[in-house]
């Protein structure tokens, strides 16, 4: 709660100021910067200011979103009660209405269509105690399998991925501290500069220490200023150019051959596949010079340390997963693995993206990383949670496939906590066509979001400086964020809310918490002997503010900064390569004279995600406040569109309308939109529903558009 007032000083005015700080965690990134706000009050006016403090992550450093993100909070259209539809308009109700309404119908729904009507969809903007009883919530309140979360939009693929090479999924396999030591770095499909600013620094060193930069974009970002070889792909072809890489590391003499004998498997097959294959392909498909692709490879094969991260550029493909796993076959091959300097890292995005794809709230997943379908784990956690094993729903379906579901009414009740689907999923008129199908609909948020807009019941939640709670950064570092000032009206914390929720459905046996750090507890037992084993870590050792890397078996194990030292997780404890063949990896989508642009979307440095809370930041609003698309002005020309015109833009699944932005920054093929935005600038509303076939993601970073000048009409 709020820190007791520290200071009380005279103004030249005379007026009596107070200073109240409060410790917080900025609510955006996977960065998780650890900061304070400092509250200035007097007789008139509150001022606020964020200010970095000191961690072993951000290293006190914030960027433009961290500085203003106190200020969503404040915004005046901030939900403060429980809200009902009644006749298409929302009415205040008490927080006994709302569960007596929610009740009778989860009831009346699980009655008419079973158990498995009801869907549970999460976020990965809420804590670990909170994906932990939510996950709980749906198998054990509502006794369905359908729960899934946005996370599985944002870092499935590399998930899946790192989940098959190694046999563990943590977002970085070594230190942050140990980036600035590497002697050469790839980073595929991330735009550090803007996704994770407060992580530059850690790069730049690695620069002035004389370290090869390599990137892998179609785009040249801001991230992409740091290469010193940028490798300007055709969107969806970095598997074929990993086969390039590799083929190239092979046939030159790069690989470790002892590393490969001793602690990996595979190789001998990829071997034989990249022989089969001629760089002239790889060429023709990736839009890549040989010249430059070779250069490439040299550079990271004769490095004698390496790292590789990637992030949505290559794994929001619906081939995301492969892609991946062929970058990862790159350091295997090298032996870059499990020492210093040399390692991988998924640079996850969403604030506890990590956290929350460990605990319980994927389809197939259960607390500590375990498999819902594995009988062993099962058992493990139906003990934790007093239930029989029996008991325990089986594995759901992914996100997307939930509202293929409701389309289908196979779904007919909705509990969803924190996230804005209907912008942030592919197809995104079909997604809120198939929401507006349901009998009953709940949604908890901070504002009444584009998806929240469309609900039957709308429950107001706490803010990131009112919740306090664990979240796992982009390191894999569990890091608690303190509760630093009062719920905002009657909003209540999402664990109440799923607390009261299932006592109200009768199962108050299994939901008796007092607060976040009771959860957490549970979640530490839930986890012991779990890949993610969060046991050792206790809220005291979190209190530091150091945080502890997973995994800590152990109240007096110190955690673990560099994983794969002695063995990968596997069952026989090497890492897995697998064959990609280039020909898996044509993308599903591509340009016709009828759609001839690639289209690919991502971030910019003021927004977040969806753009809900940002885009209630007046400052941040102040600084990008429309979606735009970047041009080629080559590109722009030959189709009659100015720069900063308003242009429509179509697909096959829909047409928008936005403004043109001349860059020769982009490839001359391809264009580039932000997905920050809803309504008639939703880029969502025209990305197909095709998903990888492993981790389901859909493949948001390839899909193919026709862009013309608007008409414009009187
Ligand atoms: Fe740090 Fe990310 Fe927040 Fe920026 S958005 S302050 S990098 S956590």
């Amino acid at each position: 709660m709020a820190k007791p007032v520290p200071l009380l000083k005279e103004q030249t005015n005379k007026e009596t100021e107070i200073l109240v700080t409060h410790d917080t965690q900025c609510p955006f990134c996977s960065v998780q910067c650890k900061m304070q706000l400092l509250e200035t009050k007097s007789k008139h006016r509150t001022s606020y200011q964020m200010i970095g403090k000191d961690n072993p992550t951000s290293k006190g450093r914030l960027c433009v979103k961290g500085m203003h993100a106190y200020q969503h909070t404040l915004h005046k259209d901030r939900l403060s009660h429980p809200l009902l539809k009644v006749n298409g308009e929302f009415v205040p109700i008490t927080w006994e209405e709302a569960y007596e309404t929610m009740t009778s119908q989860v009831k009346s729904i699980q009655r008419e269509d079973g158990n498995d009507a009801m869907a549970v969809y999460g976020s990965a903007s809420i804590t670990n105690e909170e994906a932990y009883v939510l996950g709980k919530f749906a198998r054990v309140g509502l006794r369905t399998k359908h729960i899934d979360y946005n996370g599985r939009l944002c870092m499935s693929a590399a998930a899946t991925a790192a989940s098959a090479s190694f046999g563990v999924d943590r977002g970085f396999t070594n230190g942050l501290d140990e980036i600035p030591f590497s002697e050469c770095i790839v980073l595929v499909g991330t735009n550090l500069a803007e996704c994770q600013p407060t992580l530059m620094p850690y790069f730049e060193e690695a620069r002035k220490h004389g370290a090869l930069i390599i990137v892998v974009d179609p785009r040249e970002t801001t991230t992409a200023k740091l290469a010193d070889i940028h490798l300007k792909l055709k969107p969806g072809t970095d598997a074929a150019l990993a086969n390039g890489l590799l083929k190239t590391i092979i046939e030159e003499g790069f690989t470790d051959e002892v590393f490969l004998k001793e602690r990996a498997e595979g190789f001998d097959d990829v071997k034989a596949y990249l022989a089969s294959i001629s760089l002239a392909t790889i060429v023709n498909q990736t839009g890549i010079k040989e010249d430059d692709l070779i250069r490439a490879a040299r550079t990271f094969g004769q490095a004698r340390s390496g790292m590789i991260f990637t992030a949505r550029g290559i794994e929001q493909q619906t081939d995301g997963v492969m892609a991946v796993r062929n970058f990862l076959n790159l350091l295997i091959a090298t032996g870059k693995l499990g020492k210093p300097f040399s390692g991988y890292g998924a640079i996850t995005g969403q604030s506890n993206g990590q956290g929350a794809r460990e605990h319980g709230q994927k389809a197939d997943q259960l607390p500590g990383y375990r498999a819902i379908e594995n009988s062993e784990h099962r058992s493990f956690i139906a003990d934790v949670w007093g239930i029989e094993a029996t008991d325990l729903p089986g594995k759901g379906v992914s996100a997307f496939e939930l509202f293929e579901k409701m389309d289908r009414k196979e779904i007919t009740g909705m509990f969803l906590v924190c996230s804005n689907p209907v912008v942030s999923n592919p197809k995104a008129d079909f997604v809120k066509k198939a929401i507006g199908k349901l009998k009953f609909f709940v949604a908890v948020d901070l504002f009444l979001s584009e998806t929240a807009q469309l609900a039957d019941l709308v429950l107001p939640t706490t803010s990131f400086l009112e919740d306090e709670g664990t979240m796992t950064n982009v390191e894999g570092r569990v890091t608690l964020r303190e509760a630093s000032v009062e719920p905002y009206g009657e909003s209540k914390h999402d664990w109440q809310i799923i607390q009261d929720l299932a006592r109200a459905l009768g199962k108050e046996k299994y939901f008796s918490y007092t607060c976040a750090e009771d959860i957490f507890n549970e979640l530490r037992k839930a986890s012991k002997g779990g890949i993610a084993d969060y046991y050792g870590i206790t809220y005291k050792r979190l209190k530091n503010g150091n945080g502890i890397l997973w995994p800590c078996p152990t109240l007096d194990h110190p955690g673990t900064p560099r994983l794969f030292d002695q063995t990968f997780h596997r069952a026989n404890k090497k890492a897995s390569m697998v064959v990609v063949p280039n020909e898996a990896f044509v993308p599903k989508e591509a340009p016709s004279p009828d759609f001839p642009l690639y289209l690919t979307t991502g971030r910019e440095l003021a927004h977040y995600l969806t753009g809900v809370q940002t885009r209630s930041s007046p400052s941040l609003l102040a600084r990008s406040f429309e979606s735009f698309m970047e041009i080629h002005p080559e590109t722009a020309g030959a189709y009659g569109i100015q720069d900063q015109s308003f242009v429509q833009l179509t697909s096959p699944q829909g047409s928008l309308v936005v403004r043109a932005r001349y860059s020769d920054k982009t490839r001359q093929d391809t264009v580039f939109v932000p997905f920050h935005w809803g309504g008639q600038q939703n880029i969502n509303r025209l990305v197909s529903a095709n998903l990888d076939p492993d981790c389901r993601m859909p493949g948001f970073k390839v899909s193919v558009v026709k862009a013309e000048p608007l008409k414009q009409t009187r």
